[in-house]
């Protein structure tokens, strides 16, 4: 399986890359063509600085930012996503303020919640969502959803790959309506990338096994 597997590097800087293996994975959600590896891009401090000055270019000059808000393990990235947006310079709109770069939690209810002294730097305030990866947009959702129950302003998404159609609705609220999306990757940058339900999944009609179980940091293989 991992004999197939490819690589997909920015153009302007094939240090940003995630590898690619084809073939027929389940999540928790849904059935896909191929399986992304997009730990190096959030793990590996060199390539993940790369990234968040990638990330950082549509927000530099224009967006005030308070908070990056980071999910499915992106927090080194928005560290230096936070260290981009503040770095000097005149056309710099951030320089010299300060960006705090934030977590949810999970509670017993399996309900993601900012715990009360941290609710401040979400409340009346800018916000970055970082994702790592949206392909159905349930977890953006629910983060935004959470974001906007907090009384958070969310100025932008930035995620590593983005296979949602243009016509996605993020979030139930007018307020979500024109959401700046950035993406590093996209489904087009990987030719015959899908992803289905399991009772559409042509895989699965064509009596093919699962190759392996996608998780939230890797795979296991069946
Ligand atoms: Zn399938």
């Amino acid at each position: 399986m991992e004999s197939r597997s490819f690589t997909v590097s920015l153009s302007k800087n094939p240090v940003v890359k995630m590898d690619v293996i084809p073939g027929h994975f389940s999540t928790k959600h849904y059935h896909t063509t191929h399986y992304l590896d997009l730990s190096s891009l959030k793990n590996n401090v060199k390539v993940a600085r790369d990234v968040a000055a990638e990330l950082a270019l549509p927000y530099l000059t224009s967006k005030l930012v308070d908070t990056i808000v980071c999910i499915e393990g992106t927090e080194v990235i928005g560290a230096y996503l936070a260290k981009e947006l503040l770095q000097e310079g005149t056309s710099v709109i951030n320089a010299g303020r300060d960006i705090y770069v934030l977590t949810p939690t999970v509670n017993i209810n399996r309900k993601l919640v900012f715990q009360t002294n941290t609710q401040e730097l979400v409340y009346n305030k800018n916000i970055i969502l970082l994702v790592s990866l949206m392909a159905r947009g349930v977890t953006v959702n629910s983060v935004l959803e959470c974001l906007a129950y907090y009384g958070g302003r969310v100025v932008g998404i930035s995620t590593l790959f983005n296979s949602l159609p243009e016509s996605h609705k993020y979030g139930n609220r007018t307020l979500f309506k024109n959401i700046e999306v950035h993406s590093l990757f996209t489904d087009k940058d990987i030719p015959g990338y899908k992803i289905s339900s399991p009772s559409e999944c042509e895989a699965c009609k064509e009596g093919r096994g699962l190759d392996a179980i996608v998780l939230e940091d890797g795979y296991i293989k069946i």
